[in-house]
């Protein structure tokens, strides 16, 4: 048959089509922001379907967040049609390790049906197991070990190969020896971790060498999005599947590597030469997302970061607006001016799906989210862990966990006396003991307990009837939608009426939330399902039917592309994050730097950067100073705007702008030194134009204009 070109093809530049029609072997694609990578690797995808090289799920396609591969999905799907539904090997690293693991719990000790762990009860449990070994935590907090061992699963690391001057720099040496037994209870309580996912996964194909053959053999195609920002456990994970086939393409662009501070290594990208010789390499160079002036000015910022493979970006599209620097008084002012403006937009036709706001710290959302809710802007919190965070939320999951999953003791523990049943601290040690002597979950030891005489006679009661209202509820499991038995769940024991009884103003927005979680609960299959999602996506579900604007933090802002994007909080400080500095000096400079290009290059058309001259940090307001990364742009490529009336900062910014990149160097300019000097200590009460403040017991709650808001007796520090 003659050969016609397929549709999908349509419009590729010649080294995009290279990329989608090299197939066979090994291929590199190394290229900037903007410039079709996702897109190249989408179509890949979609050939690789129209040649039939393989079945939807024979391609194992990783990308990097939740929401990137829905849009993959979403994408192929356009191009292909119905065949990407059957993409099941489509996901995060995560979600891919999770499901290969529980095809093959039992060759890594655990069952098919095992609870992954978020950061809250992973810390808890570091908790057990450092008061079983008589640790002080206030010395060796439970935290910076579960810092520790993170680093080591991101590494790749199993306890018996942390290298011994690793392991001794937590509690004497004990730090190897910890991480050890912390595994161990993990598999009793048939649990993993986020790094065990690909850990564990990783010991799996090490161990079972048909099981990893079956893989290699099963994926015709890889695909990688984000390549840079892989850690050594993920890059070895990948690099044991696709020794089969080696018919791996991977893309990403070192400018964009912002994961350094979990493990990721850019070297992986060099790496890859070297494990796949022979590998085609493409870059690509021009931009099609953002209009001149924007890309020059993202280019002109990572200008300034030494360590660079380097490459270069040109856009054959119109100049565009100017990114915008605006200086406002505080933090406050910036969500008040931000939505004003997006008000504006909306009034002009604009889309809110096009508009986002990204932050550097999630601590930043609050401030918006509250301004929207005043004004009734709709809004969603991308990425973040807003919604299943909050604490009647996570209660109303340990519920459900322990329905699911009776061996789940961190749930088990979090509810047993949430409401009050007379089932206090000493109850719950006599739990502890009996499971940790005959090794059973803390359920089962419950079980035992309430048959002897150890418990007295009130406690051993409730327990008698919480155990059978587990019971009762988990044998529904089968026979009732999740929704409606987690309802049920949730009134029967005591719940949801506990916070109906709550005199506190927030109960009512509680009652509101276990409504919500409830209704969310709908869409998924079974409970199992939803509570896999939950874990492996802790974000909020809204429904699809309104638009709204998008807040995330930068980090959740890779990939994804928007009108409008709102860059706040440019201050020192902040962004650069004082951590990464301290942490990791230059490195982690650098890596701040990348974050603010990832910032930048999000915007198609407008890119707006504000900084404020007071923020409130941990309670205490602090003076700050424009970040550095606005002397590091171009003068040419931005425009100062002054915020609207209201604001008696503007002056401020205007000669702020004289520093604009024209003084070159990063500590030494002028005004970054002049700033620097007039710095202040913090401060508890906001400076100058604060209002009145409202204060309880000598506390600061609200100022006079906002008090409302938050009720009395509600502290918002
Ligand atoms: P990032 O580094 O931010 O992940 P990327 O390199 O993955 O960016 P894409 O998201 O694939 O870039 O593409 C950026 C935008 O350019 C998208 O809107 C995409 O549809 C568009 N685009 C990509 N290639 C082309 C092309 N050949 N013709 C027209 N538009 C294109
Ligand atoms: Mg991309």
């Amino acid at each position: 048959a003659a050969a016609q070109r397929p549709r999908y093809l349509d419009g590729l530049n010649p080294e995009q089509r290279a990329a989608v029609e090299t197939l066979d072997g090994p291929v590199l694609v190394l290229a900037g922001a903007g410039t079709g990578k996702t897109r190249a690797l989408t179509t890949r995808i979609a050939h690789i379907l129209a040649l039939g090289k393989a079945r939807a799920y024979e391609i194992l396609a990783v990308t990097f967040t939740n929401k990137a591969a829905r849009e993959m999905r979403e994408r192929v799907e356009m191009l292909v049609g119905e065949g990407a539904q059957a993409m099941q090997w489509l996901g995060t690293f995560h979600a891919i390790s999770a499901k290969i693991m529980r095809r093959h719990a039992e060759l890594v000790g655990l069952k098919p049906n095992f609870t992954i762990l978020d950061t809250d009860d992973q810390i808890r449990l570091l908790k057990q197991v450092l008061q079983a070994e008589n640790i002080d935590d206030k010395r060796w907090p439970a935290r910076a070990l579960a810092m520790r061992i993170d680093g080591w699963k991101n590494r790749g690391l199993l306890p018996n190969q942390v290298p011994a001057g690793d392991a001794e720099s937590f509690a004497n040496g004990k730090g190897a020896a910890l991480y050890a037994l912390y595994q161990e209870r993990l598999k009793i309580l048939n649990a993993v971790d986020f790094g065990d996912l690909l850990l564990e996964s990783l010991r799996l194909f090490r161990e079972n060498p048909d099981v990893l053959a079956d893989y290699q053999k099963r994926f015709k195609y890889i695909l990688v999005d984000e390549y840079q920002d892989t850690n050594t456990a993920q890059y070895l994970w990948l690099r044991l599947i696709s020794q089969g086939r080696r018919n791996v393409c991977c893309v990403g662009d070192d400018d964009q590597s912002v994961y350094g501070w979990r493990g990721a290594e850019v070297e992986n990208i060099l790496r890859f030469e070297q494990d796949f010789p022979g590998a085609k390499i493409v870059r690509l160079e021009r931009n099609y997302r953002s209009t001149g002036h924007i890309l020059a000015a993202a280019s002109h910022l990572i200008g300034h970061n030494e360590g660079r493979l380097g490459k270069t970006l040109f856009t054959d599209g119109e100049d565009g607006e100017k990114p915008t620097l605006t200086g406002v008084w505080d933090s406050e002012e910036e969500a008040r001016v931000i939505g004003e403006d997006i008000e504006q937009l909306q009034r002009r036709d604009h889309s809110l799906e096009e508009i986002a706001i990204l932050v550097r710290a999630s601590f930043q959302m609050r401030e918006f989210e509250e301004r929207f809710v005043e004004i009734g802007l709709p809004y969603r919190i991308i990425g973040g862990p807003r919604f299943y965070e909050r604490a009647e939320i996570r209660d109303a999951l340990a519920y459900l966990r322990c329905v699911a999953q009776p061996a789940d003791d961190l749930a088990f523990e979090r509810i047993v006396n949430t409401p009050k049943r007379g089932l206090g601290d000493a109850t719950l040690q006599l739990l502890h003991e009996y499971g940790r002597r005959e090794r059973v979950p803390l359920m089962q030891a419950a079980r035992a307990l309430v048959e002897t005489e150890e418990l007295k006679a009130k406690p051993r009661g409730a327990l008698k009837s919480l155990i059978a209202d587990f019971d009762r509820w988990r044998s529904l499991i089968d026979a009732k939608p999740q929704n409606e038995l987690a309802e049920m769940v949730l009134d029967e024991s005591g719940y949801t009426e506990m916070w109906r009884q709550d005199k506190t103003p927030e109960a009512a927005g509680r009652l509101e939330n276990l409504k919500e979680l409830v209704r969310a609960m709908e869409q998924f299959p079974d409970l199992a399902g939803f509570l896999e999602h939950v874990s492996l996506v802790m974000e909020a579900e809204e429904g699809k039917s309104q638009e709204r604007v998008s807040i995330m933090t930068l980090h959740a802002a890779k990939g994804l592309e928007f009108e409008t994007v709102y860059l706040p909080g440019w201050e020192e400080g902040l962004f650069p994050h004082q951590r990464s500095l301290d942490e990791q000096g230059r490195a982690g400079l650098e890596e701040e730097r990348r974050l603010a290009y990832v910032g930048l290059t999000r915007a198609k058309r407008r890119a707006k950067i504000f900084f404020a001259s007071n923020r409130r940090i941990r309670g205490l307001w602090q003076p700050t100073v424009p970040s550095r990364f606005v002397d590091n742009l171009p003068p040419t490529h931005v425009e100062v705007v002054e915020a609207p009336s209201g604001s008696q900062y503007g002056g401020y910014a205007v000669s702020r702008f004289a520093n604009l990149d024209v003084y070159g160097s990063d500590y030494s300019t002028p005004g970054w030194k002049r700033a620097q000097a007039a710095r202040t200590e913090p401060a508890r009460e906001k400076p100058a134009r604060a209002k009145q403040p409202v204060t309880i017991d000598g506390e600061i709650i609200a100022r006079s204009s906002t008090a409302s808001r938050y009720g009395a007796g509600s502290r918002v520090f």
